[in-house]
């Protein structure tokens, strides 16, 4: 009698499961536009020219391969605080801010939801609606009781600011609210800085603890705009706030695993407590986290001439990622679908694009094109290749 014999199946992962489905369909085209990755002009993923350069850089090294601190590499964690707080943000300089590499976005969120509730066991969580799925495993996994919060308008494919401030009123106090920094998956839909001011100003009168996800930070904007809302809410004396970042999209490190989970404090001395129990927290889980990709990272952002690469490089895709919606809203309008315009207002890897369960199904089952159910298409899969092929099917489905 097996100990393991009452496990139950869990069910795949609904979008990774999905890019199995799609390798598995012999029909020719087909297109994946499900899983949230950054493909070239040919629909390839390829490691950027800067990154490159900098394993080229550490290969020439002869560098053992130690343990690093529990906390990550010093150089890494200093960089990517100053890139996620801006080069003058004053808690940063006051020693308030503990910066700690972590497994991707993923695992800053995690650690830092195991570090919360340990520390705040009864706050409760609260999610936009809709959001990330991870987001809800991964704080119940953590022990939280998980509310949602009103976000995303289906009539205006905007925000609904209205019911989203409402909702932050009504929090307890003490409530952890987890926001996007930009380019919200699966919506697409940011707040703008006039809204940004509005949330802020509540968090801080509410009471409230912001955790801000950044997971696509020059996707939309830029470096620094991508990161506005982190800078508004400390101007606004937000006085705690996480934030977990992510340099799988941002350096197409996606395998790599790097990430950072930060946490703004009201003092050095509380920083340094801070620390010592992230520090646990890292401890109890993993140990301590891997050294080549955050190596990779640091070294594109100490060096400025790999940075402004770096940078370029990024703009490259974000100006890649427009130039699709550009081309799908364009196709679409020319086949008699004006409507699809609102796509071109979206932000990031991902348009929601208002496409019904039953419309995805169709696109599957007639075109051999995958889109999440919820009608989330990934806009860095479409290319001048596939473009015509999947506009028209979206404008067939859409009748
Ligand atoms: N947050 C959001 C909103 C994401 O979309 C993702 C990646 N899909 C993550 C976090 C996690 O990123 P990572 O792959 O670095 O763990």
């Amino acid at each position: 009698m097996s100990f393991f014999s009452s496990v139950a199946l869990a069910p795949d992962d609904p979008i990774l499961g999905l890019t199995d489905a799609w390798l598995a369909d012999p029909r020719s085209p087909k297109v994946n536009l499900g899983v949230g990755v950054y493909y070239d002009a040919d629909g390839r993923q390829v490691l950027p020219e800067s990154v490159m350069r900098a394993e080229a850089t550490l290969t020439a090294r002869r560098r053992a391969r130690s343990y690093i601190p529990i906390d990550g590499l010093p150089d890494y964690d200093s960089a990517t605080q100053r890139l996620v707080f801006g080069e003058d943000c004053a808690a940063a300089a006051e020693g308030r801010v503990v910066t700690a590499q972590t497994l991707g976005g993923t695992g800053a969120l995690r650690v830092g939801a195991d570090f919360l509730k340990a520390t705040l066991p009864f706050a409760k969580v609260a999610i936009s609606q809709p959001s990330w799925p991870n987001h809800q495993v991964l704080f119940r996994a953590a022990g939280f009781e998980i509310g949602n919060y009103p976000y995303y308008h289906a009539d205006s494919h905007g925000v609904d600011f209205d019911a989203m401030l409402a909702a932050l009123l009504a929090m307890d106090a003490g409530t952890v609210v987890l926001l996007h920094a930009c380019c919200h998956n699966p919506t697409g839909a940011d707040l703008s800085t006039a809204q940004w001011r509005e949330v802020a100003g509540t968090v801080r009168d509410r009471g409230l603890l912001p955790f801000v996800d950044m997971a696509y930070q020059g996707f939309d904007r830029g470096i620094a705009e991508d990161a506005q809302g982190i800078a508004i809410l400390l101007e606004a004396g937000v006085e705690n706030l996480l934030v977990a970042n992510s340099c799988s999209k941002s350096f197409s490190l996606y395998g790599e695993r790097v990430g950072a989970l930060s946490l703004v404090c009201a003092s050095a001395d509380e920083a340094r407590r801070v620390r010592s129990q992230v520090k646990q927290t890292i401890r109890a889980n993993y140990s301590n986290p891997p050294t080549h990709g955050a190596a990779l990272v640091a070294t594109i952002l100490g060096d400025p001439d790999l940075r402004a690469q770096w940078e370029e490089e990024v703009g490259q895709m974000r100006g890649r990622i427009k130039a699709m919606r550009n081309g799908l809203v364009a196709r679409l309008a020319a086949l008699g679908h004006p409507e699809f315009a609102f796509i071109n207002r979206q932000a990031g890897m991902f348009t929601y694009s208002g496409l019904s369960p039953a419309q995805v199904q169709r696109l599957r089952d007639e075109f051999a094109i995958y889109a999440v159910s919820s009608g989330r298409i990934c806009v860095s899969a479409l290319n001048e290749a596939n473009l015509d092929y999947v506009a028209d099917a979206i404008a067939r489905v859409a009748g």
